[in-house]
């Protein structure tokens, strides 16, 4: 067998490739390895975010080289979104590149490696088929990465929002749905193998428009409400929304779907409505925060998450303030949040008022605090609960398993690994950092 590396940056859409990147390659006869030294393949599939994430795969690229001169067979392939947008350029600033592959032609990895060993110099892939490459996963049929007892499910990929400060339509291309068809096959294979829990993953999940085999377009609640009919599947969720395309039915959903999770990520980036026309996020504040009581009228024990921006250019400090105000009501339960990365190519890139580094430190620290508090807050307000919490693992300590609420916090109890898989109630304890403990009740799922 030859060893293959791959290591994965960014979102849960590259850890959802990386597993399709994985099998499609055993047939070759390659099998998963642990690190890149000794490894016959390494795969670097990357993230082009923000500057940071894609300054990590060059320092990495320079590691490989030595790495690749002790043994100079090794392959070194880039895949992702780094791919995706600088293409040739990788290659001239890291000559170690064997392969570079974007997110969508992956697929043709195979036949990449096999150019490879017929031609002297790099072999490049960047278009955008992703039925095609859709069709070739599904060929694959059941396979071993499957098996965990959350699992992610790319229904939709590709965004046609251009947010000013994104470079994820010009690296992920348009938005393109899967058929629901399809993705309720995949989501019965994941259950038969053990999933218990299907994230269902698009760059804008609720955009999702799948055209059925009888013509009809499904949208995403439909989606939800086929999947919610799998018996295997006890708990569904979804990510990442973009507010505009909270359509009545997804809303409606949340108070009807009783597999769908309370918790949805729902990014809002500034709280300003001057930042966010410029970021042409197209909506206000005040539409966000009439979404968010719409969403708690339909659900009442939802919780929020978010991302945030902050020191977009322009940005000003009564700008800021609206943020701070707008986290101040929504009170979310866990967030994300960054400083302004300016990327090549993205309207934004261009803009002349941009904001000094102080003071983008100075607001993230001041918004984290803030964010940190409230997570705290939501943390502590489980104590002297009972949640139920899908058991995935065996903790650090002996006896130990771990979990997550239906909030996605991390609960550890003492209890047996034949749990793992199975939802019990669980009165909580106490807390410590980010995590839950507390004692086992009644098991709840088979
Ligand atoms: N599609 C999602 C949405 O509409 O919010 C998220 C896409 S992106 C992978 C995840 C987060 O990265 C964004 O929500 C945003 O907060 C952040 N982000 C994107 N571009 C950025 C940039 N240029 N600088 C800093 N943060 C950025
Ligand atoms: Fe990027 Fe905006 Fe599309 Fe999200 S909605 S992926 S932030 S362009």
């Amino acid at each position: 067998m030859k060893k293959l590396f791959i290591k994965t940056y960014g979102c849960q859409m590259n850890a959802y490739d990386s597993a399709r990147m994985a099998e499609l390659l055993a047939p070759l006869g390659y099998a998963p390895a642990a690190e890149a030294d000794g490894a016959d393949m390494v795969i670097l599939n990357t993230c082009h975010i923000r500057e940071k994430a894609t300054e990590k795969v060059y320092s990495e690229l320079g590691r490989l080289k030595a790495l690749k001169r002790a043994k100079p067979n090794m392959l070194v392939a880039v895949a992702g979104c780094t791919a995706q947008a600088e293409g040739a350029e990788i290659v001239t600033r890291a000559p170690v590149v064997d392969l570079v592959v974007g997110p969508q032609s992956y697929h043709r990895l195979p036949e990449m490696i096999a150019r490879a060993a017929r031609q002297a110099g790099h072999v490049l892939e960047g278009d955008f088929p992703a039925l095609e490459k859709f069709d070739v996963i599904e060929a694959l049929g059941p396979q071993q990465s499957d098996s965990g007892v959350s699992a992610f499910l790319t229904v939709q990929e590709g965004c046609d929002k251009f947010c000013t400060f994104c470079v994820v339509p010009y690296t992920r291309g348009p938005e393109h749905s899967r058929p629901p068809e399809r993705i309720i096959a995949e989501a019965r294979r994941l259950g038969a193998r053990g999933a218990r829990e299907i994230v269902l993953l698009g760059q804008n999940v609720n955009a999702y428009r799948g055209t059925a085999e009888d013509g009809k377009t499904w949208n995403l609640a439909r989606l939800l409400q086929a999947i919610a009919a799998i018996k295997d599947v006890s708990r569904i969720r979804y990510t990442t929304s973009h507010p505009r395309d909270m359509d009545d039915d997804l809303i409606a959903a949340h108070g009807a779907n009783p597999k769908l999770m309370p918790m949805l990520h729902l990014p809002v980036q500034s709280g300003s409505d001057t930042v966010l026309a410029a970021m042409n996020r197209q909506h206000t504040a005040e539409d966000y925060l009439a979404l968010i009581e719409r969403l708690r009228s339909s659900r009442p024990d939802i919780a929020f998450s978010s991302d945030f921006i902050v020191g977009f250019p322009g940005e000003s400090d009564a700008d800021f303030e609206a943020t701070l105000a707008l986290v101040r009501h929504v009170k979310f339960a866990q967030c994300f949040s960054f400083k302004y990365s300016p990327r090549p190519g993205t309207p934004a890139a261009a803009a002349k008022k941009l904001v000094a580094e102080s003071v983008k430190i100075e607001r993230l620290l001041a918004l984290q605090a803030l964010l940190l508090e409230q997570q705290d807050e939501a943390n502590r307000a489980a104590i002297g609960k009972t949640l139920a919490v899908l058991f995935e693992k065996p903790g650090r300590e002996k006896g130990q398993l771990v979990g997550r609420s239906p909030y996605l916090q991390p609960v550890h109890v003492a209890g047996g690994r034949d749990l793992i898989g199975r939802i019990a109630n669980v009165k909580i304890a106490k807390l410590t950092a980010n995590s839950l403990h507390g004692a086992l009740r009644e098991t709840l799922s088979a």
